[in-house]
């Protein structure tokens, strides 16, 4: 389980970012202690709102921009677009990454918690996740705040060969009708705060 090379991995995340200039996690070496592995979802109001799905593996956060966010009706099928793997420390980011940077905008942290693997082969063992996410199919059970039970995320092609991934929730029993809170009334599970409010507080205006 130990990455040795989640430095390299994290190349592309470091080259976009000037870390003298954001508040975002240069990522260090991340813990290995046997718990059980995170995912965080973070509400982004950059050019585009959207929500970023982050699952650990292998030492780092594996990151979709999901545009509508993921639902608990399992009849909706989440577009989630692939973004650079993220550090792990990335997960506790909640705040204003200054304008003129790489993804200028407000974070919140919306969702967090632990996940476990639920992808098994066609023999019924328990398939890596990382493996899994190679071969385009990925099922796990999310234990976070406001994100319970099953999802799956598989791999499909945009029109123009782009990779995409769909994000359903499975028809189990933390399935619901709810879909998706609306991003801008949404609060972080950290702070309570909305958006809104955080961009104030960094900002310095009163909220
Ligand atoms: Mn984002």
């Amino acid at each position: 389980m130990v990455s040795k090379d989640s430095p390299a991995k994290l190349a592309k995340y470091r080259r976009r970012r000037d870390f003298t200039k954001t508040a975002e996690p240069e990522g260090a070496r991340g813990d290995r202690t046997g718990r059980r592995p995170r995912f965080v979802v973070q509400i982004h109001d950059a050019s585009t709102l959207h929500f970023d799905f982050r699952l650990e593996v292998d030492g780092v956060l594996k990151s979709w921009a999901v545009p509508k966010g993921p639902s608990l009706d399992p009849h909706d099928k989440r577009l989630a677009m692939p973004t650079e793997d993220h550090p792990l420390e990335y997960r506790e980011f909640e705040g204003v990454i200054a304008e003129g940077e790489y993804g200028a905008g407000t974070v919140i942290i919306w969702d967090e918690g632990t996940y476990r693997n639920l992808t098994t082969d066609r023999r019924g063992h328990e398939l890596a996740l990382a493996d899994a996410l190679d071969k385009g199919h990925a099922s796990f059970r999310l234990d976070g705040s406001k994100l319970h039970g099953g999802f799956a995320l598989t791999r499909t092609h945009l029109g123009d060969d782009r990779e995409a991934w769909l994000l359903v929730k499975h028809d189990d029993r933390r399935a619901s009708a709810h879909g998706t809170p609306d991003p801008r009334r949404a609060r972080s599970a950290r702070s309570g705060r909305t958006l809104k409010q955080l961009a104030a507080l960094a900002t310095g205006d009163s909220p």
